[in-house]
């Protein structure tokens, strides 16, 4: 392409000098600008903007203003965040980067399918990119045929530049985000993954805002229990109708010195409005027992599969020697919804005000194991209680599988050091 020829006119058309102009051009076709597009920007770097050559820019939108169906829009925008991920499509592997850019009017999400080198914080004028739907908006797609240049001036924004957050800001969808958290839980397992066997780290990460699940793809070796780290680059996904983090290949774990403060405490909900979320990880509710069901108090567990057993015999494993184990399936009601509450053996001992061997004796001296039962229900239906613990929900119904149970008018600084008790096991 004849440069000398395009700057020439350039040069005449601005009143600046050639070489200048030259330069210009240059610098932006090294960053594969189109080349009418390189020379709209020469023209509005070197336009007072007080004249007819304010007309020849190249329209870049608003973000406000982008929707779907339109296509090859030209944006100057803010890169707010810039996660990579490795996605499938249309059976290739292949790297991605993702995240949110943001203008004075707004922000939106985009996915590039190559790497156009651009950080957080870069003001960019991108050209010919695509607008697909993603998540119910729009979302920029950068491409082979899009054009990635630095912007002229910093764009302004009023949003927050770079993926640092609290974990209670994470919402499934977000991507390129740091976090700086404690590790409650870790566990490590083994994943029939598209590769084979493959080894994943999984449990709980805290900040003094919230408490999250998490699932480390590629284990990093600083993710440990009790530990505290600087992860960069995670991605979120709904689990169970709560966020989970995802930490990647990609993500960079960096060990903090000075511990990160778990918060202790969980947000507290109406019932309904918990099971409106679609389930929640770590929630707080006051609501009454109404029932303890059939299947709680003294039960025995298959040992294959730990399913509840009757009579010795499992729905998968046919006779087994079934193992003594106590449970609480309660129904709770606070005037908005129901919940049913699975309360684990720990918690049913304290309720019950005994072990399994107490439970155990009791059956014998009644000849019928439902005392138990009976005695948890005389202890519970009909009373308030606040309840603490994670929130799914199925096509069964709503389930809180409990961390603390107390009564309502308990303290809930005791609950939460209940909370932490369990967790820390
Ligand atoms: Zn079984």
């Amino acid at each position: 392409m004849d440069v000398d020829k395009h700057a020439e006119e350039l040069a005449s058309a601005l009143g600046v000098d050639k070489q200048e102009a030259k330069a210009d051009l240059e610098s932006l076709l090294q960053y594969s600008v189109p080349l009418e597009e390189a020379k709209q920007s020469v023209r509005r770097k070197h336009s007072d903007g007080d004249g007819a050559e304010t007309d020849a820019q190249p329209e870049s939108l608003p973000l406000d203003e982008i929707a779907t169906g339109l296509n090859n829009v030209t944006v100057t925008v803010r890169v707010l965040t810039v996660g990579t991920r490795r996605i499938q499509y249309q059976g290739d592997e292949q790297t991605i980067r993702e995240g949110r850019f943001a203008d004075e009017t707004g922000t939106i999400s985009y996915t590039a399918w190559q790497d156009f080198g651009f950080e957080a914080g870069d003001s960019l004028v991108v050209g010919n990119a695509g607008v697909r739907e993603w998540e119910g908006e729009p979302e920029l797609n950068l491409g082979a045929s899009t054009s990635v240049a630095m912007a002229d001036e910093p764009v302004d924004t009023e949003a927050t530049v770079g993926g640092d957050s609290d974990l209670i800001d994470l919402s499934p969808g977000d991507r390129g985000r740091t976090v700086e958290v404690t590790v409650e839980e870790v566990e490590r397992r083994t994943i029939d993954g598209r590769d084979g066997e493959t080894e994943i780290l999984s449990g709980v990460l805290a900040d003094d805002t919230a408490r999250l699940p998490f699932t480390d793809w590629d284990p990093h070796d600083a993710v440990e229990t009790g530990g505290s780290c600087r992860i960069e680059d995670v991605y979120i996904r709904e689990y169970r109708g709560s966020p989970s983090i995802n930490v990647s290949e990609f993500s960079t774990v960096t060990p903090l010195s000075e511990p990160v403060e778990a918060t202790d405490s969980a947000p507290e909900l109406p019932l309904a409005e918990a099971v409106d979320s679609g389930g929640l990880f770590d929630v707080e509710v006051v609501a009454n027992v109404l029932e303890v069901r059939d299947g709680s108090g003294l039960i025995e567990r298959c040992p294959e599969c730990g399913r509840v057993i009757q009579n010795d015999q499992c729905r998968s494993h046919g006779a087994v020697d079934g193992e003594d184990d106590l449970r609480i399936k309660a129904i709770l009601d606070d005037g908005t919804e129901t919940v049913t509450a699975i309360i684990g053996a720990e918690l049913t001992e304290e309720i019950y005000g005994g072990g399994i061997e107490a439970a155990k004796e009791a059956a014998r001296d009644a000849m019928d194991k439902e005392v138990v039962a009976d005695t948890i229900r005389e202890k519970l239906v009909g009373d308030s209680y606040r309840v603490r613990g994670s929130l799914s929900i199925d096509e069964y119904g709503a389930n809180l599988t409990v961390e603390a149970f107390g009564p309502a008018d308990e303290d809930p600084a005791a609950q939460a050091t209940a909370v932490l008790a369990g967790v820390r096991q």
